[in-house]
């Protein structure tokens, strides 16, 4: 039986230790891990392609991913500046009461503990984003393996805790934890130890895993990152050019991964016309030609069967195309348009189908589509399909997007999310428990320190990053103006 207790306390030492460590010897252990994991070579892209049935090129350039987060994380600890220095210095002649000298810098919060997601093994996982960021914080990790890919997992593990011995690290600043059972979970979120989480998964288990760390005697923050349909709108005049191009790009976009990413479009919005058919039939006839294959594992299968089931059973939907091939955890594609009316009056077509399938809503005009556009729930993203004339004519479109979503994309699949320091891959509830995070991107750091304020602090005893000489030459905030000077 794991000792849940005992790893929480070692996973505090660790992070007493860690969050004390330069910013050069974090930089050094975050590389070192990428290092280590292209070391393991063919025998984790084997271990992974065994676990999951995808193939070969996706765990090449996901690994290519995973490791280039890495050292993403490794060059903004170089940098620096990401501590958000913010320095007012005194005015003891300020009337009516003097201004004390105010230093604020962001710290490491304590341990996290990070639920790897079972569709991305090494870049949402063991090693992912929200790894990555943690340690980058200073923060110490027990990442609770996902119990779908164990052995990429260990070997994942074995490649930071190799990286860990190499570069000096504390024994206890990552800490794996396997086991398939929902109480392990429960208790790594609800141990006293434990000061914030990082899920990516379903809506079910984030908000379980949501729920127990506010039920707790001190609620900690939970990050995670749920379902989203990511709902696409196309606009007549792109329609009237490029119906079936974009038939066959959505179908792309829907069977990649197997239909197996948080970012899949589910929902596709659209006035009906002509061209919206020419479109649906595109998107049809591509998916038609998409072979079935294999999804992650039997419950994913199970849960897609049911849910492309639950939708069928709506009434009034029709099914444009549907694979019957789904032995042997075969995920068959499916496109299926319905009326607005009903879209609206049947919640369970706004709710994520994880796998290959999609809905095209026929709207009867653009006040109408909107309508339910804003019925849906947060999302990670939306994206419009319009040419330059009809972006400009629907300007006020994005109003609604930038409500709805965490990112907005132009006239491209929503699939393939670029990690950049201006990504966001978060938004509103349930796509996320926290909006004004991402966990995508270097922002992802943000979610594992606190702001700390020194008033008064002789300089001294200030931590570098606020000290006068600023020895860091980090960007601060200094009365008002950003620049890397020293304070005289
Ligand atoms: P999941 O069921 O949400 O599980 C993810 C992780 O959370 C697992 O490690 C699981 O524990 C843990 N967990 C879930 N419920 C819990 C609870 N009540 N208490 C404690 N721990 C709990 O996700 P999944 O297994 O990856 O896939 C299941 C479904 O999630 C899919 O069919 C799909 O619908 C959805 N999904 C969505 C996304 C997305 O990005 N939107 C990604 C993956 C999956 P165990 O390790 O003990 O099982």
């Amino acid at each position: 039986m794991t000792d849940i207790n005992q790893i929480m306390e070692q996973a505090h030492a660790g992070f007493l230790t860690n969050c004390e460590t330069t910013p050069q010897q974090r930089a050094d252990f975050l590389a070192q891990i990428a290092t280590e994991i292209e070391g393991l070579g063919d025998e984790l892209i084997h271990a992974a392609m065994r676990e999951t049935n995808l193939p070969e090129a996706r765990f090449l350039g996901e690994r290519g991913r995973t490791c280039g987060q890495l050292r993403a994380f490794s060059q903004l600890l170089l940098e620096g500046s990401w501590v958000n220095a913010v320095i007012e210095t005194a005015q003891p002649d300020r009337a009516p009461l003097p201004k004390p000298d105010m230093r604020k810098v962001d710290i490491a919060m304590g341990p996290v503990v990070v639920f790897g997601a079972s569709n991305f093994p090494l870049a949402y996982s063991t090693a992912g984003g929200d790894t990555a960021s943690a340690l980058a914080a200073g923060c110490s990790v027990v990442v609770k393996g996902h119990p779908s890919h164990p052995n990429t997992s260990r070997l994942v593990a074995g490649a930071i805790l190799a990286a860990g011995e190499k570069c000096g690290m504390h024994s206890y600043t990552f800490q794996h934890v396997e086991g398939d059972s929902f109480e392990i979970g429960k208790a790594l979120v609800q141990h006293p130890c434990t000061a914030a989480v990082g899920f990516t998964g379903s809506l079910k288990g984030g908000r379980a895993i949501f729920d127990y760390g506010q039920q707790r005697a001190n609620p900690i923050p939970v990050f995670a990152e749920m379902g989203s349909t990511n709902p696409v709108i196309l606009l007549p005049e792109i329609l009237s050019t490029e119906a079936e191009s974009l038939g066959k790009k959505l179908a792309a976009s829907v069977t990649m991964g197997v239909g197996q990413f948080c970012t899949n479009p589910g929902i596709i919005l659209a006035v009906d016309s002509d061209d919206v058919q020419t479109f649906v039939a595109s998107l049809a006839d591509s998916l038609s030609q998409s072979p079935s294959f294999k999804m992650l594992n039997e419950g994913i299968h199970h849960n897609y069967l049911a849910r492309i089931s639950e939708i069928q059973d709506v009434g009034l939907l029709r099914v444009l195309y549907k694979s019957s091939d789904e032995t042997d955890l075969k995920a068959p594609p499916m496109v299926a348009t319905v009326d607005s009316k009903t879209m609206k009056s049947h919640p369970t077509l706004h709710e994520e189908v994880f796998g290959p399938s999609t809905l095209v809503v026929l709207c009867s005009d653009l006040d109408d589509m909107v309508s339910i556009w804003k019925l849906l729930h947060g999302q990670l993203t939306t994206t419009l399909f319009g040419t330059e004339a009809d972006l400009l004519k629907h300007a006020i479109l994005i109003d609604t997007a930038k409500h709805l979503a965490g990112r907005i994309v132009f006239n491209n699949v929503p699939t393939g999310v670029d990690v950049s320091a201006a990504t966001v891959h978060g938004g509103p509830y349930p796509s996320s428990t926290d909006s004004r995070f991402t966990s995508v991107g270097m922002d992802a750091v943000k979610r594992w320190v606190r702001p700390v304020c020194y008033q008064d602090c002789p300089d001294q005893l200030l931590p570098a990053t606020l000290q006068n000489a600023n020895p860091t030459g980090i960007l601060r905030k200094v009365n008002g103006q950003y620049h890397r000077n020293a304070i005289n």
